[in-house]
């Protein structure tokens, strides 16, 4: 087994200031598979003293400097990729081969999009041709909390750490405990990479410790999550005394339009996206709502994409599934999908219990559901696991309405060849991302939701910004 008890506080590995171990499980198996540590408030006050010393150095450093040393990071990362892969894999339950094309690429491929927009992106300007003497000046928004979840791992930790270390902000990160080995490794690449002691710290805890710890710490200036609405709700109200820049990226429940013009990948593209990673995913396409016309086939040909889903071991190589990532996460799925029967949706296939061929792993049949409306608990809930949910609709206005009657706003996506119709929704659609017939968004894209899905951005030159505060300045020698 594993053991990895200490924190990365202050540029060393430093023991926790009292023994209390926290086993992480390996959803495949169930057995635990490393133990660390949850910090305590002396370690949290450890962490948050190192990095606000280290603040008004980093400040001062050039933008180029901070950029190069974000370049080493690269390096270093992709030296570690398969350690990082192995780890994530292990504990939160991604197939190995999916943590090494989606999970881990995805933490090189955000750093170099930060290289990207901080090269071009202004750190100080005059205000405008017309105020010559006014000056604009980007700085850092000081100290930032880092609290993020488990299933993209390297995804919100490098959104987070990339846009904070260009920005100039020193940091303290808590990865969730439920995953916590590749934080530690990517630690591990922070510290290869040279940056000045106490830039960045890792405190492993959980939410009522560490978590609410730094959230309320009076030297934190900012804190950015991304998880649970009720986490971010927890965070914001803690945060609110110190009157903190709070940035959270939450949960969705993601409406995709399918529209009888829709091309004929559409509905099989729906069910795949909503299976990737296991159904782990804040932006998954977890309500697909079809028109009338194909509503009967669409189901048919969820039914089979669906069924053709395999699922196994996370240690296995292959394009499966694997479990959800933990106990918890299984029986809410479960409670789900027995709502979803119990309140009359139609389950088309899947549903409650292990697949065929496991008694033991947090494993969830791919699930579809069709006839379900928003007023069904399955309907509106985020259920964070593999279970599609199929809705009916007969006008573009009705399409709308059902789309937008959630409390949610993270993605939302449009499948129709009529690119007047597509400009339409995207406009009308309430949620921070809109992607249409299957395009992915483009490097430095901005990521966020809008209404109970969070308030921020990440990602390119909008989650730069978000660590970073405007200062105007007049009478600048110009
Ligand atoms: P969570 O929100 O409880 O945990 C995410 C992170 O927040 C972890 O690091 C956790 O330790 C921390 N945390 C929890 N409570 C906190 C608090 N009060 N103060 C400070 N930090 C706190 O999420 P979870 O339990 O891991 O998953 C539960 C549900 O959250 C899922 O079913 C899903 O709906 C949602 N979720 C969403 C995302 C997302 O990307 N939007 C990610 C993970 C989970």
């Amino acid at each position: 087994m594993i053991e990895r008890r200490e924190f990365y506080i202050n540029g060393e590995w430093v023991a926790p200031s009292e023994t209390n171990d926290c086993h992480v499980i390996d959803p495949s198996t169930e057995e635990p598979c490393a133990v660390v540590s949850l910090g305590a408030q002396a370690d949290t006050d450890a962490a948050v003293a190192a990095a606000k010393a280290a603040l008004p150095g980093w400040m001062a450093t050039p933008p180029a400097e901070r950029i190069a040393l974000v370049e080493k990071l690269v390096e270093a990362f992709s030296e570690r990729a398969e350690d990082i892969a192995q780890a994530a894999s292990m504990e939160m339950g991604a197939p190995i081969d999916m943590a090494r094309q989606q999970q881990v690429p995805a933490g090189g491929y955000h750093l170099k999009n930060f290289i990207r927009a901080a090269k071009a992106f202004e750190f100080d300007k005059p205000l405008s041709d017309r105020a010559p003497n006014d000056r604009i000046i980007y700085e850092a928004v000081g100290v930032a909390a880092l609290i993020t979840p488990w299933n993209w791992p390297l995804n919100q930790i490098t959104l987070k750490v990339g846009a904070a270390a260009i920005a100039g902000c020193t940091m303290v990160l808590k990865p969730s405990e439920q995953s916590p080995l590749n934080a530690m490794i990517f630690a591990e690449c922070m510290d290869a990479a040279g940056f000045p002691k106490g830039v960045f710290n890792l405190v492993n805890g959980d939410g009522a410790g560490v978590g609410s710890q730094l959230s309320a710490h009076p030297d934190v200036d900012m804190v950015s999550f991304t998880g649970s609405t009720r986490a971010g709700t927890a965070i914001s109200k803690n945060a609110a005394d110190t009157l903190k820049k709070v940035h959270l990226e939450l949960g969705g429940k993601g409406a995709n339009l399918i529209f009888a013009d829709a091309d004929d990948k559409a509905v099989k593209r729906g069910v795949l996206h909503m299976m990737n990673n296991t159904g782990q995913s804040c932006n998954a396409p977890s309500r697909m709502i079809v028109q009338a016309e194909i509503y009967d086939q669409a189901v048919e040909i969820a039914r089979e994409t669906a069924e053709k889903v395999t699922v196994g071991s996370a240690h296995d190589e292959g394009r499966h599934v694997g479990p959800v990532v933990n106990e918890l996460q299984w029986n809410k799925i479960q409670g789900l999908i027995q709502k979803g029967i119990d309140e009359g949706a139609r389950l088309v296939t899947g549903g409650p219990g292990r697949p065929e061929g496991f008694n033991k792993g947090f494993f969830v049949r791919p699930t579809v559901f069709a006839d379900v409306t928003n007023d069904m608990t399955i309907g509106h809930e985020e259920i964070f696991g593999p279970v599609l949910s199929i809705m009916k609709f007969e006008t573009e206005e009705e399409a709308v309405a059902m789309a937008n009657d959630t409390v949610y706003g993270l993605t939302n996506y449009v499948q129709t060849q009529d690119g007047e119709r597509a400009n339409r929704m995207a406009r009308l659609l309430r949620s921070g991302m809109v992607e249409m017939n299957g395009q992915s968004r483009s490097a430095g894209s901005p990521f966020g939701g809008m209404k109970q899905s969070g308030n921020g951005r990440e990602g390119g030159i909008y989650g730069l910004e978000d660590f970073l505060e405007v200062k105007a300045v007049s009478g600048w020698t110009a």
